[in-house]
């Protein structure tokens, strides 16, 4: 089947542009609606409460499950924006009632507590604390994941839960004591929000929930390709459509009775489009993972997808540089399987870095590849024994330059998967070595944040941008009266 891309692409600049115009239209909304005079700091207080309900919504089409949205820049990226802004709007929420009693607190700090005390325990105001505390709550509980004793979907559930919590509660604090917000065409607005973010949890929680259903997959075979790494062989049921899909994405996968978009996990398709079904290459590492190898064949499969953009299409080059590290070479042994099936005949140069051989998944085919295309293999172990084609240690900087030997770093495109610190080093070294930041491209297997590339850090401070932007527009609202 030949997938076509149904979507048109954005940069991270008309993204951000488009960000920043939609923040806008309920600071809009608020100037054009009268309401009592107050002082600059109230006006930026309410400018802030109004910015927080706004990004408090958008975070529900940033949580990397709208292809549309992820689809654009990267599930990388835009899990990096989701987590940057929640600190953003969790700040400015903190403000909001600050702001509103600092010019009390200036003249009288006494009155000024005395005022703070009140708003945060009056019950007029009590489901704008809701919402400060939800968002509170989900952002300590994000940053103490791994520590917490929970399992990952009961983190999940209660990240949605709050979330959900803290818009509505957030939209309530709005309506009943918004200086802007209680009626007018700001009221209207919220209420569209409110509508939005209703929708977006239907589509996520039912309407997907519903296609699980309605369209089953079957486990059609599962074999163990490395210690602890499986692939399983994946087609859809009768009257399931094929799924029209780029090498190198992936797909969020459930199985049997537990067929609900809550307990669905990411795996990228380690497979060509030019074959029917999906092949997804599986590293045991925690609950749900570590039973994959006793599932039986024949089981029902739920498959939401296909998403990402971590594609030759989406980047498309003279060259690639494919760099795998474990289970990280699953997107790239589809992006080389659909190579095959293709005959392309771009030159590629394949890096595969494991903790020791018995890691390596699908080495025959590897070399087998590397026979029917201009693909070079660069097999890395930390541990012996070796094979003849193999190298111990890590990818060091003279890997990468005999990699970019005859290829024109401008020109060719780097793609890596694998462990957070051995993305960082690879991605440093190609910028050293001369390769252009945006033709750098990678998708990391775990959200959780970690050592960071120059790329990442270049990154951090575009969005920082974003949000020294969102506060030049709270001063420019405050001042403006
Ligand atoms: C875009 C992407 C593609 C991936 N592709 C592959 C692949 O091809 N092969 C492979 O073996 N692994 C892949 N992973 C990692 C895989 O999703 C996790 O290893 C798996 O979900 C772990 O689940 P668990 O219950 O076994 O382990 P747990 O112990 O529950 O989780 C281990 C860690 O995995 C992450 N994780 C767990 N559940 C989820 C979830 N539902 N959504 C997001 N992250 C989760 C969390 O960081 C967690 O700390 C991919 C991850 C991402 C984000």
């Amino acid at each position: 089947m030949t997938p076509h891309n149904p979507l048109p692409r954005f940069s991270g600049k008309a993204l951000a542009a488009a960000y920043l115009l939609t923040a806008l239209i309920p600071l809009l909304l608020a100037r054009l609606t009268s309401a009592a005079p107050m002082d600059a700091w109230e006006y930026a207080a309410a400018a802030m409460g109004v910015i927080a309900l706004w990004g408090m919504a958008v975070q529900f089409v940033t949580s990397g499950r709208f292809e549309a949205v992820s689809g654009q820049l990267g599930i990388d990226k835009i899990m990096a924006f989701h987590k940057f802004a929640a600190s953003w709007l969790a700040l400015a929420l903190v403000l909001h009632p600050l702001a509103y009693v600092f010019p009390t607190w200036l003249d009288n700090p006494d009155l000024g507590w005395i005022r703070l005390r009140f708003y945060l325990t009056d019950p007029a105001y009590r489901t704008g604390v809701i919402a400060l505390s939800s968002v509170l709550v989900m952002i300590i509980s994000s940053i103490l994941r791994d520590w917490l004793p929970w399992p990952y979907e009961a983190w999940r559930l209660a990240h949605l839960l709050l979330g959900a919590l803290a818009v509505l509660a957030g939209l309530h604090h709005a309506w009943a004591v918004g200086r802007f917000s209680a009626d007018g065409a700001l009221a209207w607005f919220w209420g569209a929000t409110a509508l939005g973010v209703i929708t977006v949890i239907g589509v996520l929680y039912g309407w997907r929930w519903w296609l699980l259903h309605r369209r089953p997959w079957r486990l059609a075979a599962i074999r163990q390709r490395a210690e602890r790494m499986w692939e399983l062989d994946i087609q859809p049921a009768p009257g399931t459509p094929a799924m029209d899909y780029f090498a190198g994405q992936f797909v969020w996968m459930t199985e049997g009775k537990r067929r609900f978009p809550l307990f669905d996990h990411p795996f990228s398709i380690a497979d060509s489009p030019q074959r029917p079904g999906l092949s997804l290459l599986i590293k045991e590492a925690g609950d749900f993972t570590n039973q994959i190898g006793h599932l039986p064949e024949g089981r029902v499969i739920g498959i939401d997808g296909p998403y990402g953009e971590f594609t030759t299409q989406a980047h498309p080059a003279q060259a690639y540089l494919l760099f795998g590290g474990g289970v990280g070479i699953a997107p790239l042994l589809g992006i080389i399987r659909d190579m095959v099936a293709r005959g392309e005949t771009r030159p590629v140069r394949l890096a595969y870095a494991v903790g020791q051989p018995a890691n390596f998944a699908c080495l025959e085919e590897l070399r087998a590849a590397a026979n029917s295309l201009d693909l070079k293999l660069w097999l890395m172990s930390e541990d012996p024994p070796l094979e003849a084609d193999m190298t111990l240690g890590r990818l060091s900087r003279e890997h990468l330059s005999s990699m970019l030997e005859g290829l024109d770093p401008a020109h060719s495109k780097a793609l890596l998967c694998g462990p957070g610190p051995m993305v960082v080093a690879v991605s440093d070294m190609l910028l050293d070595l001369g390769m252009p930041m945006q033709n750098v491209v990678y998708e990391r297997f775990d959200y959780a944040g970690g050592a960071s590339s120059r790329q990442d850090r270049a990154r951090s401070r575009n969005i920082l941008g974003i949000g020294v932007a969102l506060t030049a527009a709270v001063a420019g609202f405050a001042l403006s009266f």
